[in-house]
């Protein structure tokens, strides 16, 4: 039994925060209101000042497993969930073998049970092997719960393929998930094509690249019926185009974009910063300020931090050589509310409807609220703390974020998911 005193409770639908007691009993909130009676054996906690919001979930991470431990575990990688607020996510099929049978993501689903204490879900490949030929095993993995089919990583390159699957498996209830990329256009060099590329005497990325196959995919989509969600958008042409599709109506499309993209742009690059190295490439300030408006607008349904783990090792590699990715984890609740919530750019509704709501909906999973009747699945943030992302701190395997000892305001105090809290930092 536990009781959170004077919380101030955020909901996706009003952007007021409501200040009130919560009483979570057997895993199960049973009370909200001022002076709740304090039940006799129950904890209680002074949540004053603080922000109690529904948990988050991350329906774009990079887990690693199996094949490249060495980055991260389903482990690890649920562990720096639970120390950024996060209590669920989905993870990425491109790991070694590729998830791309029934066989693969049994295995995967049956070490997430064991190995994380929050709901890992996965999906699975469109092709086999993530090679854009022929069409991975859907219906076995339909079977186990999949609900997204990724090449993430790459584009499925040859549209007659991403076609015919989309046809295939949209009469299962399953939707697609895209990685926009032209190959031949953007290279291997996760750099955008302007200034900064000629600069740095590397030859860039361009935006088109990404926006040629935002558009071809949401057509193929169209044609086939189906539903097509677009992963990480970097550029303004590319959320223009997305909002351009749903404005007609006539094609289930919804989208995300990851809070590096809103935050960063190719200048922060620098002297070849790899910890500033991901695909989608940063962009520019032009670009940050749209997806920021388009997030504000709705044209993004989700955040999702695309978190792309990679061992200090490679990251230490020269900017050509070094892997796309930064994690986010760890840091993404803290930094949205540094650099939005705080300074009034949005508010929480939009951090819940976002990245704990809308998340949810997508996979189809029921999706909790801070409301009598409901599971305890919640989160204690405390907006007046800081959080220094040392290495100590990162529960990830891997550190290659931008915010590696960085200072920003607010801090992740508890985490609860029915009958357990996950986390509690020591200061609380
Ligand atoms: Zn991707």
């Amino acid at each position: 039994m536990l009781l959170l005193q004077n919380a101030r409770i955020a909901s996706e639908n009003s952007p007021v925060l409501l200040e009130s007691d919560v009483l979570i009993v057997e895993g199960k909130i049973q009370d909200i209101g001022s002076k709740l009676p304090i039940p006799e054996g129950a904890r209680v906690i002074d949540a004053r000042g603080r922000v109690l919001l529904p948990g988050m979930f991350d329906a774009h991470v990079h887990f690693r497993a199996p094949g490249f431990e060495n980055k991260e575990t389903i482990t690890t990688g649920s562990e720096a969930a639970i120390n950024g607020g996060i209590t669920g996510v989905v993870m990425m099929p491109n790991t070694r073998p590729a998830l791309d049978s029934a066989t693969t993501v049994a295995t995967v689903l049956e070490n997430a049970k064991d190995r994380s204490r929050i709901p890992v879900y996965t999906s699975g490949c469109v092709t086999k092997n993530r090679e854009g030929k022929e069409l991975a095993e859907i219906e076995g993995m339909r079977g186990l719960g999949v609900k997204m089919l990724t090449d993430d990583g790459d584009t499925t390159n040859d549209p007659a393929v991403l076609l015919r699957a989309m046809q295939y498996a949209t009469e299962f209830g399953m939707f697609f998930a895209s990685h926009c990329e032209v190959p031949e256009l953007a290279g291997p060099r996760a750099l955008n094509e302007g200034v900064m590329s000629y600069r740095l005497g590397i030859k860039g990325s361009p935006a088109c690249a990404e926006e040629i196959i935002i558009d071809r995919d949401i057509r193929l989509a169209r044609a086939a019926g189906a539903h097509v969600h677009i992963q990480h958008v970097s550029s303004k042409l590319g959320m223009e185009t997305i909002r351009w599709w749903k404005s007609r109506g006539d094609v289930k499309v919804t989208a995300e974009v990851a809070p590096h993209h809103l935050l960063f742009t190719d200048e922060h690059i620098g002297d070849y910063d790899t910890n500033y190295k991901m695909n989608p490439p940063l962009r520019t300030q032009a670009d940050c300020d749209a997806l920021l408006e388009g997030l504000i607008a709705g044209v993004f349904d989700l955040i999702a931090t695309d978190h792309a783990p990679h061992t200090p090792f490679e990251k230490a590699q020269d900017f050509i050589s070094a892997p796309n990715g930064i994690t986010g984890l760890d840091t993404a609740l803290v930094s949205l509310h540094h650099f939005f919530v705080a300074p009034g750019k949005f508010g929480w509704d939009l951090v819940v409807k976002r990245y704990s709501a809308e998340p949810r909906r997508l996979m189809s999973l029921p999706v909790p609220s801070i409301a009598v009747g409901q599971s305890a699945d919640c989160v204690l943030f405390d907006t007046e703390a800081e959080t220094t992302f040392t290495r100590e701190f990162m529960k990830s395997k891997s550190q290659n974020t931008p915010f590696i000892d960085q200072t920003l305001k607010g801090r992740v105090d508890l985490v609860i998911l029915g009958t357990e809290i996950l986390l509690e930092r020591e200061e609380l």
